[in-house]
């Protein structure tokens, strides 16, 4: 098949999250997997043009209101997809939408008022790329809100009755990666994006007078997914859907959940770079080393007897830190007070949680934190802690459980989203599980399930390796998941009444 990612992010050019290294990594997969996948991505000011190749030519995409908007567009393979066939990616470099510091906001403006006029013209100019480049995908894979117009503008704009013949037989996914982002702007940002009236209503962009991108993009697109299974259960319900449930449970039978792979070459304790020494199911001494490490890291004194609790997350709200270092230090405080453990997080994000948190680490001295951003301590603290805490509020995958769990690091988390997926609650009489588990987010629950967790570390030895190993022998690679992205393509090709092309190769 022909694919086209269309997305805001792709390691290593832009990245805030999980979505970037996603849309690469399953590029990777499904171009393994033997499809001619590209990508295209915004050029943005931080993307060094010298390193990129140009397409000659400038490019014209023709936006509402009469407006023409000029473009350049670059290109150049993915690292490490060989010469065989490569994915190409290409960015839509456009000075006054994307010449600027910041994807979605900078520090003086968090979210740029513009963004509906930067993403629609992206989400516009990509099919003036294919044609541009005369080459038209089978699949428009679109991620998120930025990229949730390019499905209506396939269904409203070109695979119509005297559209472009290329766009004909193009079947469109549209990926949620987090439900909480919808890019909700003004109305008066419509004109501009050049499609009728008629479409407002009937691609559902209309949302209590406002302007819904990725709302337009659920009702749009041939088939819709999100990052876990029971993220898509979730989010179908008022509680999880973000006033979007409505829209979900109307899109039920083009709506699945696919759980995000990891890459096993940066995440893999037996080649880990950023750890002292590798160490695998087999042979654990490496994982001591870590700790020692990991301790030294954070000036707490090195000592295998005690436990460690790591954590690496952005501070905001979706991520529990609420009950955990909430008003006068949550229940973190009591954690450190009152339990024989070590805490250590690495983490950046909202003002106030990174003020309490240091607050806390000045009046408890087994508790350290770094505020900021590490890869290197990010996979010391993923080997070298016992336990891995994520007491999220949503998770719509999350990587840190997985990653956690085939380092040998016992997760503690929230029973949500695709943390429920990953992780089995320990259950000592059946002598399952991987890691502990709650269910209703409170600063007590994550204190009482802790606890739990640090008693059966001193208490239940044998019971603590056999967890260990259940979860180092799991497999989290994308393969599994790339093959599942094709069965979902597939299956948008019967629903659209589209013969499915040969996979290249396959
Ligand atoms: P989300 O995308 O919601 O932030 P995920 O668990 O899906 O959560 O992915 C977050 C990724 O970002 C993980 O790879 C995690 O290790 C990394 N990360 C988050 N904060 C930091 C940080 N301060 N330093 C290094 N890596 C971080």
């Amino acid at each position: 098949m022909k694919i086209l990612m269309v997305s805001s992010e792709a390691v290593p050019w832009a990245k805030t999250g999980g979505l970037a290294d996603m849309v690469s990594a399953l590029s990777i997969s499904l171009a393994k997997l033997g499809h001619e996948v590209k990508i295209v991505i915004p050029r943005y000011y931080s993307i060094d043009r010298g390193k990129l190749k140009l397409l000659p030519g400038a490019m014209g995409t023709p936006m509402g209101c009469g407006i023409q908007e000029w473009s350049a567009v670059y290109y150049t393979d993915m690292p490490g997809t060989g010469k065989k066939n490569p994915v190409k990616v290409y960015f839509i470099d456009h000075e006054i939408f994307f010449g600027r510091d910041g994807i979605y906001g900078s520090h003086a403006e968090s979210d740029f008022m513009d963004n509906p006029r930067r993403f629609s013209f992206f989400c516009r100019a990509v099919f003036q790329l294919c044609r541009k480049i005369e080459w038209y995908p089978d699949v428009l894979h679109a991620h998120d809100w930025p990229a949730a117009i390019a499905p209506v503008y396939l269904k409203f704009a070109e695979r119509v009755p005297g559209g472009d013949k290329g766009f004909k037989k193009t079947i469109s996914i549209l990926t949620i990666h987090n439900l909480g982002y919808q890019g909700i702007y003004g109305k008066g940002n419509y004109d501009y994006m050049g499609l009728g009236w008629d479409v407002f209503y009937n691609a559902g962009f209309e949302d209590w007078s406002m302007l819904n991108m990725l709302k337009a993009g659920l009702y749009s697109a041939d088939k819709i997914n999100t990052v876990s299974p029971n993220y898509a259960e979730e989010t179908k319900t008022q509680a999880g859907g973000f006033r979007l449930d409505g829209v979900l449970r109307y899109r039920n039978a083009d709506y699945c959940g696919i759980l995000n792979g990891i890459d096993t070459n940066v995440w893999n304790p037996a080649k880990d770079k950023h750890i002292p020494e590798p160490y695998s199911v087999k042979d654990l001494a490496g994982k001591k080393k870590a700790k020692e490490a990991l301790q030294r890291e954070f000036n707490l004194p090195p000592d295998q007897n005690v436990p460690v609790i790591g954590m690496v997350t952005r501070l905001t709200d979706q991520k529990g830190v609420g009950d955990l270092f909430g008003p006068t230090y949550g229940s973190a405080w009591s954690i450190c007070r009152d339990l024989e453990l070590q805490m250590v997080l690495l983490g950046s994000g909202e003002y106030w949680c990174e003020s309490e948190i240091s607050g806390l680490a000045s009046r408890l001295s087994n508790f350290k934190a770094k505020i900021g951003y590490s890869e290197k301590i990010s996979h010391l603290i993923e080997a070298g802690s016992d336990f891995f805490l994520m007491p999220s509020r949503y998770e719509p995958c999350g990587l840190n459980q997985m990653y956690s769990l085939i380092y040998g690091t016992l997760p503690i988390v929230r029973r949500t989203g695709g943390l429920a997926d990953t992780v089995e609650n320990f259950d000592e009489k059946a002598g399952t599980g991987t890691g502990f588990m709650f269910d209703y987010l409170s600063p007590s629950s994550i204190y009482d399930t802790v606890t739990w967790a640090v008693w059966t570390w001193y208490n239940r030895k044998k019971e603590i390796k056999k967890m260990q190993e259940r979860g180092m022998t799991q497999d989290f690679s994308w393969e599994l998941s790339a093959k599942k992205y094709v069965d979902l393509y597939e299956s948008a090709f019967k629903t659209q009444g589209i013969k499915a092309p040969k996979a290249l190769g396959a």
